[in-house]
Protein backbone atom coordinates (compact mmCIF):
# COMPACT_ATOMS: atom_id res chain seq x y z
CA UNK A 1 0.00 0.00 0.00
CA UNK A 2 1.25 3.94 -1.28
CA UNK A 3 0.26 6.91 0.93
CA UNK A 4 -1.50 7.61 -2.19
CA UNK A 5 -3.86 4.17 -1.65
CA UNK A 6 -5.43 6.35 0.71
CA UNK A 7 -7.06 8.99 -1.51
CA UNK A 8 -9.72 7.49 -3.66
CA UNK A 9 -9.64 10.27 -6.48
CA UNK A 10 -6.04 9.89 -7.06
CA UNK A 11 -6.69 6.43 -9.08
CA UNK A 12 -9.09 8.36 -11.28
CA UNK A 13 -8.42 8.83 -15.05
CA UNK A 14 -8.58 12.84 -16.64
CA UNK A 15 -9.22 12.77 -20.48
CA UNK A 16 -8.16 9.23 -20.49
CA UNK A 17 -4.68 9.80 -18.44
CA UNK A 18 -3.82 8.40 -15.13
CA UNK A 19 -4.93 11.71 -12.97
CA UNK A 20 -1.35 13.60 -11.92
CA UNK A 21 -2.52 16.25 -9.40
CA UNK A 22 0.11 19.20 -8.97
CA UNK A 23 -2.89 21.68 -7.59
CA UNK A 24 -1.99 21.36 -3.81
CA UNK A 25 -1.44 25.11 -3.01
CA UNK A 26 -4.58 25.61 -4.35
CA UNK A 27 -6.06 22.66 -1.97
CA UNK A 28 -5.32 19.41 -1.17
CA UNK A 29 -6.82 15.68 -1.74
CA UNK A 30 -8.68 14.36 1.15
CA UNK A 31 -8.05 10.60 2.45
CA UNK A 32 -10.64 8.23 2.92
CA UNK A 33 -10.73 8.34 6.68
CA UNK A 34 -11.78 12.38 6.49
CA UNK A 35 -14.26 11.33 4.24
CA UNK A 36 -15.57 8.94 5.92
CA UNK A 37 -15.79 10.72 8.92
CA UNK A 38 -17.61 13.51 7.96
CA UNK A 39 -20.53 10.39 6.17
CA UNK A 40 -20.28 8.89 9.47
CA UNK A 41 -20.86 12.25 11.49
CA UNK A 42 -23.88 12.99 8.86
CA UNK A 43 -25.18 9.33 9.20
CA UNK A 44 -24.92 9.13 12.99
CA UNK A 45 -24.51 12.13 14.99
CA UNK A 46 -25.84 14.64 12.88
CA UNK A 47 -27.17 17.66 15.66
CA UNK A 48 -26.37 21.32 16.65
CA UNK A 49 -23.62 21.96 19.10
CA UNK A 50 -23.74 23.32 22.74
CA UNK A 51 -27.42 23.81 22.66
CA UNK A 52 -29.15 20.85 24.20
CA UNK A 53 -28.58 17.51 26.32
CA UNK A 54 -29.66 15.02 24.18
CA UNK A 55 -26.92 12.52 22.80
CA UNK A 56 -26.93 13.57 19.08
CA UNK A 57 -25.99 17.33 20.44
CA UNK A 58 -23.47 15.62 22.75
CA UNK A 59 -21.77 13.50 19.93
CA UNK A 60 -21.91 16.81 17.00
CA UNK A 61 -20.10 18.96 20.58
CA UNK A 62 -17.59 16.54 21.42
CA UNK A 63 -16.68 15.83 17.28
CA UNK A 64 -16.22 20.39 17.00
CA UNK A 65 -14.42 20.66 21.08
CA UNK A 66 -11.65 17.73 19.56
CA UNK A 67 -10.91 19.53 16.52
CA UNK A 68 -10.01 22.41 19.03
CA UNK A 69 -8.11 19.95 20.79
CA UNK A 70 -6.32 18.39 17.53
CA UNK A 71 -5.18 22.34 16.60
CA UNK A 72 -3.99 23.54 20.25
CA UNK A 73 -2.48 20.42 20.77
CA UNK A 74 -0.67 19.88 17.02
CA UNK A 75 0.21 23.47 16.96
CA UNK A 76 0.90 23.98 20.89
CA UNK A 77 -2.17 27.07 21.12
CA UNK A 78 -3.74 28.21 23.88
CA UNK A 79 -6.26 30.03 22.07
CA UNK A 80 -7.18 28.76 18.85
CA UNK A 81 -10.76 30.19 17.38
CA UNK A 82 -12.59 28.17 14.54
CA UNK A 83 -13.06 29.75 11.16
CA UNK A 84 -14.10 29.43 7.52
CA UNK A 85 -10.41 29.69 6.44
CA UNK A 86 -7.39 31.84 6.18
CA UNK A 87 -9.41 34.85 4.94
CA UNK A 88 -11.98 34.81 7.62
CA UNK A 89 -8.99 34.53 10.29
CA UNK A 90 -6.97 37.26 8.88
CA UNK A 91 -10.44 39.44 8.70
CA UNK A 92 -11.35 38.52 12.36
CA UNK A 93 -7.97 39.95 13.40
CA UNK A 94 -8.92 43.05 10.95
CA UNK A 95 -12.28 43.25 12.72
CA UNK A 96 -11.85 41.75 16.27
CA UNK A 97 -8.42 43.04 16.95
CA UNK A 98 -7.52 45.81 14.11
CA UNK A 99 -11.06 47.49 15.06
CA UNK A 100 -10.41 47.81 18.73
CA UNK A 101 -6.61 48.92 18.45
CA UNK A 102 -5.31 50.73 15.29
CA UNK A 103 -6.75 54.23 14.53
CA UNK A 104 -5.78 56.98 12.38
CA UNK A 105 -2.11 57.63 11.84
CA UNK A 106 -0.92 54.13 12.55
CA UNK A 107 1.14 52.04 10.66
CA UNK A 108 0.12 48.63 9.17
CA UNK A 109 2.92 46.84 7.57
CA UNK A 110 2.28 44.19 4.91
CA UNK A 111 4.65 42.82 2.18
CA UNK A 112 4.72 42.76 -1.36
CA UNK A 113 4.22 39.22 -1.31
CA UNK A 114 0.84 39.12 0.23
CA UNK A 115 -1.96 37.12 -0.79
CA UNK A 116 -4.79 39.00 -1.42
CA UNK A 117 -6.69 37.56 1.82
CA UNK A 118 -3.87 39.82 3.60
CA UNK A 119 -3.66 42.88 2.09
CA UNK A 120 -7.53 43.43 1.04
CA UNK A 121 -8.95 43.14 4.62
CA UNK A 122 -5.74 45.97 5.58
CA UNK A 123 -7.40 48.08 2.96
CA UNK A 124 -10.80 48.18 4.24
CA UNK A 125 -9.81 48.84 7.36
CA UNK A 126 -6.85 51.72 6.57
CA UNK A 127 -9.85 53.49 4.41
CA UNK A 128 -11.86 53.53 7.37
CA UNK A 129 -9.85 54.60 9.83
CA UNK A 130 -7.14 56.39 7.76
CA UNK A 131 -4.09 53.89 8.93
CA UNK A 132 -1.04 53.92 6.25
CA UNK A 133 -0.09 50.82 4.87
CA UNK A 134 3.09 49.96 4.48
CA UNK A 135 4.51 47.23 2.02
CA UNK A 136 7.89 45.67 2.08
CA UNK A 137 9.60 44.98 -1.18
CA UNK A 138 10.70 41.63 -2.99
CA UNK A 139 14.20 41.60 -4.31
CA UNK A 140 15.45 40.14 -7.58
CA UNK A 141 16.35 36.69 -5.49
CA UNK A 142 12.89 36.55 -4.45
CA UNK A 143 13.35 37.51 -0.97
CA UNK A 144 11.96 40.46 1.21
CA UNK A 145 14.26 43.40 1.45
CA UNK A 146 14.84 42.93 5.11
CA UNK A 147 16.51 46.11 5.33
CA UNK A 148 13.24 47.66 4.25
CA UNK A 149 11.34 45.57 6.53
CA UNK A 150 13.65 47.04 9.50
CA UNK A 151 12.65 50.62 8.60
CA UNK A 152 9.00 49.64 7.72
CA UNK A 153 8.87 49.29 11.35
CA UNK A 154 9.00 52.81 12.72
CA UNK A 155 5.37 53.57 14.31
CA UNK A 156 3.90 50.18 13.16
CA UNK A 157 1.60 48.95 15.22
CA UNK A 158 0.99 45.82 13.15
CA UNK A 159 2.80 43.61 10.81
CA UNK A 160 1.06 41.00 8.48
CA UNK A 161 3.52 38.64 6.58
CA UNK A 162 3.04 35.43 4.64
CA UNK A 163 5.29 32.56 6.05
CA UNK A 164 5.79 30.60 3.01
CA UNK A 165 4.48 32.17 -0.02
CA UNK A 166 1.64 30.40 -2.92
CA UNK A 167 2.87 31.76 -5.45
CA UNK A 168 6.91 30.93 -5.22
CA UNK A 169 6.88 28.49 -2.29
CA UNK A 170 9.64 30.81 -1.00
CA UNK A 171 9.90 30.39 2.87
CA UNK A 172 10.43 33.98 4.47
CA UNK A 173 12.63 34.48 7.67
CA UNK A 174 9.41 34.63 9.93
CA UNK A 175 11.46 34.09 13.31
CA UNK A 176 13.80 37.00 12.24
CA UNK A 177 10.80 39.44 11.13
CA UNK A 178 8.89 38.49 14.17
CA UNK A 179 11.85 38.98 16.56
CA UNK A 180 11.77 42.77 14.82
CA UNK A 181 8.41 43.66 15.34
CA UNK A 182 8.19 42.98 18.66
CA UNK A 183 10.76 44.99 19.51
CA UNK A 184 9.55 47.53 17.34
CA UNK A 185 6.25 47.23 19.78
CA UNK A 186 4.61 46.17 16.82
CA UNK A 187 2.34 42.87 16.95
CA UNK A 188 2.63 40.38 14.24
CA UNK A 189 -0.05 38.12 11.85
CA UNK A 190 1.53 35.24 10.10
CA UNK A 191 -0.34 33.89 7.12
CA UNK A 192 0.61 30.18 7.12
CA UNK A 193 -2.00 28.76 4.68
CA UNK A 194 0.66 27.31 2.66
CA UNK A 195 3.31 26.28 5.97
CA UNK A 196 1.25 23.96 7.62
CA UNK A 197 0.90 21.32 5.00
CA UNK A 198 5.04 21.03 5.24
CA UNK A 199 5.33 21.71 8.76
CA UNK A 200 4.47 21.42 12.10
CA UNK A 201 4.92 24.57 13.51
CA UNK A 202 5.07 24.95 17.83
CA UNK A 203 2.65 28.46 17.68
CA UNK A 204 4.30 29.17 21.37
CA UNK A 205 8.19 29.26 19.80
CA UNK A 206 7.04 30.60 16.65
CA UNK A 207 6.09 33.52 19.55
CA UNK A 208 3.85 35.71 16.77
CA UNK A 209 0.62 37.25 18.12
CA UNK A 210 -1.91 35.82 15.59
CA UNK A 211 -1.53 32.85 12.92
CA UNK A 212 -4.18 32.16 10.29
CA UNK A 213 -4.14 28.66 8.24
CA UNK A 214 -7.13 26.56 6.43
CA UNK A 215 -7.81 22.92 7.26
CA UNK A 216 -8.12 21.82 3.41
CA UNK A 217 -4.49 22.63 2.10
CA UNK A 218 -3.39 19.94 4.69
CA UNK A 219 -6.04 17.39 3.73
CA UNK A 220 -8.91 18.45 5.75
CA UNK A 221 -11.85 19.49 4.41
CA UNK A 222 -12.70 22.89 2.44
CA UNK A 223 -14.63 25.87 4.98
CA UNK A 224 -12.65 25.77 7.64
CA UNK A 225 -9.81 27.31 8.96
CA UNK A 226 -8.22 28.39 12.56
CA UNK A 227 -7.07 31.60 13.90
CA UNK A 228 -4.60 30.97 16.90
CA UNK A 229 -3.93 33.58 19.29
CA UNK A 230 -1.59 34.73 21.90
CA UNK A 231 -3.85 35.22 25.07
CA UNK A 232 -2.92 38.84 26.04
CA UNK A 233 -4.26 39.95 22.04
CA UNK A 234 -7.16 37.65 22.92
CA UNK A 235 -7.84 39.52 25.47
CA UNK A 236 -7.67 42.99 23.19
CA UNK A 237 -10.09 41.18 20.90
CA UNK A 238 -13.69 42.67 20.28
CA UNK A 239 -16.35 40.29 18.65
CA UNK A 240 -16.30 40.68 14.50
CA UNK A 241 -19.89 38.53 14.30
CA UNK A 242 -22.84 38.88 16.63
CA UNK A 243 -25.74 36.34 17.41
CA UNK A 244 -25.96 32.77 19.19
CA UNK A 245 -23.52 30.42 20.93
CA UNK A 246 -20.98 33.93 21.56
CA UNK A 247 -23.04 35.47 24.12
CA UNK A 248 -23.32 34.35 27.93
CA UNK A 249 -26.86 36.60 28.12
CA UNK A 250 -29.02 38.35 26.23
CA UNK A 251 -31.44 40.95 27.40
CA UNK A 252 -33.16 43.65 25.46
CA UNK A 253 -31.07 46.45 27.24
CA UNK A 254 -27.57 44.69 26.11
CA UNK A 255 -25.70 41.47 25.96
CA UNK A 256 -22.53 40.27 27.50
CA UNK A 257 -20.22 37.56 25.87
CA UNK A 258 -18.71 34.35 26.32
CA UNK A 259 -14.89 34.83 27.41
CA UNK A 260 -13.02 31.56 25.47
CA UNK A 261 -12.90 31.23 21.93
CA UNK A 262 -16.88 30.92 21.28
CA UNK A 263 -16.92 34.56 21.65
CA UNK A 264 -15.43 34.72 18.07
CA UNK A 265 -17.51 32.07 16.74
CA UNK A 266 -21.13 33.21 16.15
CA UNK A 267 -23.91 30.61 14.93
CA UNK A 268 -23.70 27.33 14.24
CA UNK A 269 -19.85 26.40 13.64
CA UNK A 270 -18.74 23.72 10.65
CA UNK A 271 -19.13 20.96 12.94
CA UNK A 272 -19.26 18.01 9.89
CA UNK A 273 -16.22 20.13 8.77
CA UNK A 274 -14.58 20.14 12.17
CA UNK A 275 -14.56 16.17 12.29
CA UNK A 276 -13.53 16.03 8.67
CA UNK A 277 -10.31 18.30 10.18
CA UNK A 278 -9.80 15.92 12.99
CA UNK A 279 -9.37 12.91 10.78
CA UNK A 280 -7.08 14.87 8.59
CA UNK A 281 -4.45 15.27 12.30
CA UNK A 282 -4.94 11.77 12.58
CA UNK A 283 -3.59 10.85 9.56
CA UNK A 284 -1.10 13.41 9.44
CA UNK A 285 0.20 12.51 12.71
CA UNK A 286 1.44 9.18 10.97
CA UNK A 287 3.50 10.89 8.70
CA UNK A 288 6.70 11.90 8.99
CA UNK A 289 6.46 15.67 7.58
CA UNK A 290 9.79 17.06 7.59
CA UNK A 291 11.19 13.61 5.72
CA UNK A 292 8.20 14.55 2.85
CA UNK A 293 9.16 18.07 2.67
CA UNK A 294 12.95 17.47 1.95
CA UNK A 295 11.34 14.99 -0.80
CA UNK A 296 9.06 17.39 -2.37
CA UNK A 297 11.20 20.19 -2.00
CA UNK A 298 13.90 17.91 -4.27
CA UNK A 299 11.41 17.35 -6.28
CA UNK A 300 10.49 20.93 -7.23
CA UNK A 301 14.20 21.68 -7.35
CA UNK A 302 14.77 19.13 -10.20
CA UNK A 303 11.83 20.29 -12.01
CA UNK A 304 12.23 23.69 -12.11
CA UNK A 305 16.13 23.06 -13.16
CA UNK A 306 14.08 20.99 -16.02
CA UNK A 307 12.08 23.57 -16.95
CA UNK A 308 14.85 25.76 -17.25
CA UNK A 309 16.69 23.46 -19.81
CA UNK A 310 13.38 23.61 -22.06
CA UNK A 311 13.66 27.32 -22.29
CA UNK A 312 10.86 28.43 -19.06
CA UNK A 313 11.49 31.04 -16.68
CA UNK A 314 11.21 29.82 -12.98
CA UNK A 315 9.88 32.35 -10.29
CA UNK A 316 11.31 30.52 -7.08
CA UNK A 317 14.49 29.46 -5.39
CA UNK A 318 13.56 25.99 -3.88
CA UNK A 319 16.24 26.30 -0.96
CA UNK A 320 16.04 24.54 2.09
CA UNK A 321 12.72 25.48 3.88
CA UNK A 322 11.06 26.34 1.06
CA UNK A 323 7.82 24.38 -0.13
CA UNK A 324 7.42 22.64 -3.41
CA UNK A 325 6.11 25.08 -5.15
CA UNK A 326 7.38 25.42 -9.46
CA UNK A 327 6.17 28.65 -11.08
CA UNK A 328 6.64 28.90 -14.35
CA UNK A 329 5.94 30.80 -18.01
CA UNK A 330 7.00 29.66 -21.64
CA UNK A 331 8.61 32.43 -23.83
CA UNK A 332 6.10 31.85 -26.65
CA UNK A 333 3.19 29.56 -25.60
CA UNK A 334 0.66 31.37 -23.45
CA UNK A 335 0.05 29.82 -20.00
CA UNK A 336 -3.73 29.39 -20.20
CA UNK A 337 -3.19 27.28 -23.23
CA UNK A 338 0.07 25.41 -21.64
CA UNK A 339 -2.48 24.22 -18.53
CA UNK A 340 -4.84 23.16 -21.34
CA UNK A 341 -2.84 20.40 -23.25
CA UNK A 342 -1.27 19.33 -19.82
CA UNK A 343 -5.07 19.11 -18.68
CA UNK A 344 -5.50 17.05 -21.85
CA UNK A 345 -2.88 14.90 -20.74
CA UNK A 346 -4.16 14.01 -16.97
CA UNK A 347 -2.39 17.17 -15.02
CA UNK A 348 -4.17 19.51 -13.00
CA UNK A 349 -1.74 22.76 -12.40
CA UNK A 350 -2.92 26.44 -12.14
CA UNK A 351 -2.36 28.99 -13.44
CA UNK A 352 -3.02 32.66 -13.13
CA UNK A 353 -2.20 35.16 -10.61
CA UNK A 354 -2.75 33.13 -7.96
CA UNK A 355 -4.33 35.94 -5.84
CA UNK A 356 -0.91 37.50 -5.63
CA UNK A 357 -1.55 40.44 -7.86
CA UNK A 358 1.78 43.09 -6.40
CA UNK A 359 3.54 40.47 -6.24
CA UNK A 360 2.91 39.48 -10.15
CA UNK A 361 3.35 43.10 -10.78
CA UNK A 362 6.55 43.43 -8.81
CA UNK A 363 7.90 40.53 -10.86
CA UNK A 364 6.40 41.96 -14.28
CA UNK A 365 4.47 39.51 -15.33
CA UNK A 366 0.24 39.02 -14.81
CA UNK A 367 0.52 35.28 -13.98
CA UNK A 368 2.32 31.63 -14.30
CA UNK A 369 1.69 27.80 -14.31
CA UNK A 370 2.13 26.40 -11.31
CA UNK A 371 2.89 23.03 -10.75
CA UNK A 372 2.90 22.34 -6.75
CA UNK A 373 3.41 19.22 -5.01
CA UNK A 374 2.19 17.37 -2.01
CA UNK A 375 2.72 14.26 0.27
CA UNK A 376 1.26 11.73 -2.61
CA UNK A 377 2.60 12.78 -5.64
CA UNK A 378 6.41 11.31 -6.73
CA UNK A 379 9.46 11.98 -8.43
CA UNK A 380 7.91 10.01 -11.39
CA UNK A 381 5.01 12.08 -11.55
CA UNK A 382 7.41 15.14 -12.12
CA UNK A 383 9.30 12.84 -15.04
CA UNK A 384 5.74 12.57 -16.15
CA UNK A 385 5.27 16.07 -16.37
CA UNK A 386 8.66 17.28 -17.78
CA UNK A 387 7.81 14.67 -20.61
CA UNK A 388 4.38 16.38 -21.47
CA UNK A 389 5.93 19.78 -21.14
CA UNK A 390 8.37 18.87 -23.69
CA UNK A 391 6.29 17.23 -25.83
CA UNK A 392 3.82 20.52 -25.73
CA UNK A 393 7.32 22.52 -26.67
CA UNK A 394 7.82 20.47 -29.34
CA UNK A 395 5.14 20.69 -31.28
CA UNK A 396 3.32 24.56 -30.15
CA UNK A 397 6.62 26.56 -29.61
N1 LIG B 1 -2.88 32.93 2.12
C1 LIG B 1 -2.19 32.13 1.31
C2 LIG B 1 -0.70 32.22 1.28
C3 LIG B 1 -2.85 31.21 0.50
O1 LIG B 1 -2.16 30.42 -0.31
C4 LIG B 1 -4.27 31.14 0.57
C5 LIG B 1 -5.03 30.17 -0.31
N2 LIG B 1 -4.65 30.19 -1.66
C6 LIG B 1 -4.94 32.00 1.44
C7 LIG B 1 -4.21 32.87 2.20
C8 LIG B 1 -6.44 31.99 1.55
O2 LIG B 1 -6.89 30.76 2.06
P1 LIG B 1 -8.43 30.40 2.04
O3 LIG B 1 -8.93 30.63 0.65
O4 LIG B 1 -8.47 28.95 2.44
O5 LIG B 1 -9.11 31.28 3.03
Amino acid sequence: MSLKDDFPILSREVNGHPLVYLDNAATTQKPQIVIDAMTQYYSNSNANVHRAVHTLAGEATEGYEDCRRWIKNWFNAQRAVLTSGTTEAINLVAHGWGRANLQSGDVIVLTEMEHHSDIVPWQILAEERGIEIRYVPVLDDFTLDMEAYSESLHKAKLVCVVHTSNVLGVRNSVDEMITLAHQAGAKILIDAAQAVPHERIDFEHLNADFMAFSAHKMCGPTGIGALLVKNDAFEQMQPFMGGGDMIETVSTSGSTYQTNEHKFEAGTPRIAEAIGWSAAFEWMSKIDLPAHHERLLEIAKWTAEQLREIGCTVYGRHQSGDAAVVSFLHPTIHSEDFARFLDAKGFAVRTGHHCAQPLLNRLGITGTIRASFYLYNSQQEAEDLIKAVRYIVERFA
